[in-house]
């Protein structure tokens, strides 16, 4: 049963070849047996997931069975879920129990999923080896005796999924956090334009740019957990009135003659990746130059800069969401002599590093001192970037790069922050821009660990953009599977 993808598990219980509580016993058992080694939950939520399962086996029975019925998933630590302690991966919430449910996971509760548990991730989803949890880091199942990282910051949410710990999950994607971790781990990750899901009840960590999307197996997985998770929010000021639907598996958009113009970004060339994924993306382009489409080069003047702005956006965002955590209602409180030292005292206890250091750049760069010339500046690059998209979709239909420059590095390694924040580098741009970007499996490295490609398409071009992911996803025919699935 661990083999099967969501879309083939909906169609079996369906045919009710196999019952909800089956497929949800067997994930259970597998947590049971790996779920320490792998570190990938936070929060096991196993009577829960027994409970739903029973409840949907029964509405299937009597015929009220929902679009994702009986689906064991794990959901992202950073969405609220009502009566299940949510951490955001930090000790600030250790202890946190919401009283509310997120609208994603409320979709997806409605959508007839069996809740496993909730996701490991880096502290607030700041980070790129899951490594800043309060937690620990959660494993990548490839390769597992090298302790690879599983990516961040939805590093649970990839490891949960490519060790068959759970069907799909959520993620959340604020500059990589959900294309990064699947790309090393053999899977599809979807970052979906930006307010296409609702971020209201998922822990804030940048505004302008925090997008839930999800993590699966297979292209067509991710577009039937897309539509269960997309639509308007009232409760975010940002969400987009469109929504997403796709019900069935995706229609080709390549072959019997059809016409696709694909973008390569002309600024990626010059910055250095590993050979394999050079010699993976070429082989991918030929794929699709020999389906019929056709390749042209865009230019994307300033994209090289997105990092840079990006880390002084995100931060800035980041020190006035979590300005919030002050000891006071809710999290961490740590007794001082009066209330501002009650805060000071709070927060050093509450917080990570990586989470201090971003607020401390985050209230530098928004300081009148430092306002117009970081600040400013990089919402002004924020613009041409996302101004830049828009002519570069003039000339083609979609843009595809690379996820990331190599595969999955071991979690020991020793990396400055700025080594880590230029891991991003293929990532940011589309956060910046609000673009859907999807990262697709593409091959198999020389040491036999997975690497994937992006597929980049207008705003609200989310469909399409899955519709090539498709294509190269065929195309490319990895076993996306480490052999933890394999039992060997
Ligand atoms: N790695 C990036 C960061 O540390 C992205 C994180 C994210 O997308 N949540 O900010």
């Amino acid at each position: 049963m661990i083999n099967l993808t969501l879309t083939e598990a909906l169609q079996k219980l369906n045919n009710r070849e196999i019952s909800a509580v089956e497929l949800t016993r067997c994930y259970l058992d597998r947590i049971e047996k790996y779920g320490a080694d792998l570190n990938c939950y936070i929060t096991k939520t196993p009577e829960r997931a027994m409970m739903d399962a029973a409840a949907s086996d029964a509405r299937r029975a009597a015929g009220e069975a929902k679009a994702l019925d009986g689906a064991p998933i794990a959901m992202k630590d950073l969405f609220c879920t009502r009566t299940i302690r949510t951490t955001a991966a930090s000790r600030m919430l250790e202890n946190f129990v919401p009283e509310y449910e997120s609208t994603v996971s409320q979709k997806l509760i409605d959508a007839g999923t069996v809740l496993l548990g909730k996701a490991n991730l880096d502290e607030y989803a700041m980070g790129t080896f899951s490594k800043t949890s309060f937690f620990g880091a959660p494993i990548n199942p490839w390769q597992m005796e090298r302790k690879l990282t599983a990516g961040g910051s939805s590093g649970g949410s990839s490891s949960s999924v490519a060790s068959g710990l759970a069907i799909a999950a959520t993620g959340t994607d604020t500059g990589g956090s959900i294309r990064f971790p699947a790309a090393i781990t053999g899977l599809v990750g979807m970052k979906p334009t930006y307010g296409l899901c609702s971020r209201w009840g998922c822990i804030a960590f940048a505004s302008s740019l925090d997008t839930p999307g999800p993590i699966t197996r297979t292209v067509d997985d991710a577009a039937l957990m897309l539509s269960a998770m997309a639509g308007h929010d009232p409760k975010d000021s940002t969400s987009a009135t469109n929504g997403f639907t796709c019900n069935a598996p995706l229609e080709p958009i390549l072959g019997n003659g059809k016409k696709l113009r694909i973008g390569i970004i002309k600024e990626f060339a010059d910055v250095e990746i590993s050979t394999d994924m050079k010699t993976l993306f070429e082989k991918r382009i030929a794929d699709l130059k020999s389906m019929g489409a056709e390749i042209v080069e865009v230019s994307i003047p300033n994209i090289l800069d997105a990092l840079a702005a990006y880390y002084i956006i995100a931060p800035a965002e980041a020190s006035s969401n979590l300005a919030r955590y002050d000891g006071m209602r809710y999290g961490v409180r740590v007794e001082g002599s009066d209330i501002y030292d009650t805060f000071k005292k709070s927060r050093a206890a509450g917080f990570g590093d990586e989470v201090k250091r971003r607020m401390i750049i985050g209230t530098a760069v928004l300081s009148s001192e430092s306002y117009d010339v970081y600040f400013m500046q990089a919402a002004r690059v924020r613009r041409m970037i996302a101004d830049s998209f828009n002519s570069a979709f003039e000339q083609c239909d979609l843009i595809i790069c690379p996820s990331s420059a190599g595969t999955a590095m071991p979690l020991d390694s020793d990396l400055s922050p700025l080594e880590y924040y230029a891991l991003d580098l293929f990532t940011v741009a589309m956060n910046l821009a609000g673009v859907p970007a999807c990262s697709v499996p593409c091959g198999l490295a020389q040491n036999n660990l997975p690497l994937g490609i992006q597929v980049v398409g207008r705003r609200f071009d989310d469909m399409r953009v899955l519709q090539l992911a498709k294509h190269i996803e065929t195309a490319a025919s990895v076993d996306n599977r480490p052999t933890i699935i394999m039992g060997k």
